[in-house]
């Protein structure tokens, strides 16, 4: 692998030397007070990103708990569900994309499941999401920031409708949380999880959840899953530790890789993010492309995840499209599922520099011209780089 292969597709991100020595460090025991202080670093930088995803430098929440897993989003995304409603309940599931569709399908395994969908890259009927929400609700899904199309959704207004009917909000911020705002009190969230291989540029393997202390009280772990019973991980969280083995080298490298962003400042990180991912989409359409996601008033493009539409002389033969921008050591992402073939996505999750950005708008600008599409990379990388200014 070139040292210099560059990372964009939506994670696992590029992690820092820092994170990587921290992961080869000698092991020690998950029982032991080095781990557990390994654990606290990691979870008081969580609770910064947690709470402090603003702009304006509020913090909004105060009263939960940051949890870290071993297992990705897709499994905090279950305990959220299974420890919420296990014993069976009724659902909201809110879905328009991949990642909406794997939280409908957790819940289908739990509940009762009342989904409102939309078109993959489509804006949600709130009018839809407000004639589901009903008082017999007991949980709402949703994702936040949909990696599979570049839509960001209003959590917000679906949080006022699930507050309204005092249903609990379960929050998909894996895209969005330590890139983006993410206001969980001002959004009535209860549960928000997240992976480590995005935008906080740790490695994969390990997820967090912030769990208000509502919902820690509405959870029920003997409902849930032995290995997901978040009344046992909260205990245990309670002295820095996780019921089972930790994944040690990969708590170590989250560590560091969330004290980073506590560096950084989730304000100054919130407006990077949103100036690269304006940069790309700049860039795309400057050459002429279109992107995928289709905003209404009440949505808007993603922060940290582009999603682009293929020309059609292109969709012929992507394949030659994708391996064009690997063999100039970049890494992007074609579309999921039945959008494969139709579309390409770049991330700027993480701790990008403006010129990983640039060098990911000229690659690809390159591999449009290698497959012979009519592309004006030359006004992509101007795009770009007056933003990136
Ligand atoms: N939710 C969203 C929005 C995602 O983008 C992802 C990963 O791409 C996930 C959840 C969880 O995926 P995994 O459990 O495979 O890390």
């Amino acid at each position: 692998m070139r040292e210099d292969f560059l990372l964009l597709n939506p994670g696992p991100v590029p992690v820092t030397r820092e994170v990587r020595q921290a992961m080869s460090e000698p092991m020690v025991s998950h029982r032991s007070a080095a781990f557990e202080a390994v654990y606290e670093r990691a979870q008081d930088a969580l609770d910064y990103v947690f709470t402090e995803s603003t702009l304006d430098g509020t913090t909004t929440a105060t009263d939960g708990t940051s949890l870290i897993f071993n297992g990705t989003a897709t499994m905090a995304m279950e305990a959220a569900v299974a420890n919420l409603v296990g014993d069976g309940g009724d659902v909201v599931a809110l879905v328009n994309g991949k990642f909406g569709r794997r939280f409908k399908r957790i819940a289908d395994r739990y509940a009762a499941v009342d989904a409102v969908e939309a078109t993959w890259g489509q804006s949600l009927d709130l009018d839809a999401v407000e004639d589901a929400v009903g008082d017999d609700t007991d949980v709402v899904t949703m994702v936040h920031n949909e990696t599979s199309t570049g839509l960001l959704n209003p959590v917000e207004r679906v949080g006022e409708i699930a507050a309204e009917h005092d249903a609990r909000f379960v929050v998909d911020g894996v895209t969005s949380i330590g890139g983006d705002e993410f206001r969980i009190d001002d959004w009535n969230v209860d549960v928000a999880v997240t992976d480590a291989q995005k935008c906080l540029a740790a490695p994969p393997g390990t997820s967090a959840m912030y769990a208000t202390a509502d919902a820690q009280e509405a959870f029920d772990g003997d409902a849930a899953p032995f290995y997901e019973d978040l009344d046992w991980h909260l205990r245990k969280a309670e002295s820095h530790q996780t019921p089972f083995t930790s994944a040690v080298p990969l708590f170590r490298g989250l560590a560091v890789a969330a004290e980073d962003i506590v560096e950084e400042g989730m304000a100054e990180r919130i407006e990077r993010h949103r100036r690269q991912s304006a940069a790309f989409r700049e860039a795309f359409t400057a050459m002429g492309l279109e992107l995928f996601a289709e905003r209404n008033a009440a949505t808007e493009y993603s922060n940290t995840l582009t999603g682009v539409s293929l020309p059609a002389d292109v969709r012929e033969d992507p394949d030659a499209f994708f391996d064009a921008v690997e063999a100039r050591g970049v890494s992007i992402s074609g579309g999921q599922a039945h959008l494969g073939g139709e579309i390409f996505r770049v991330s700027n999750m993480g701790g990008l520099s403006a010129e990983q950005i640039l060098r990911g708008v000229r690659t690809i600008g390159e591999a449009f011209e290698d497959v012979g599409a009519d592309v004006d990379k030359e006004a992509g990388v101007a795009a770009a780089r007056d933003r990136l200014r």
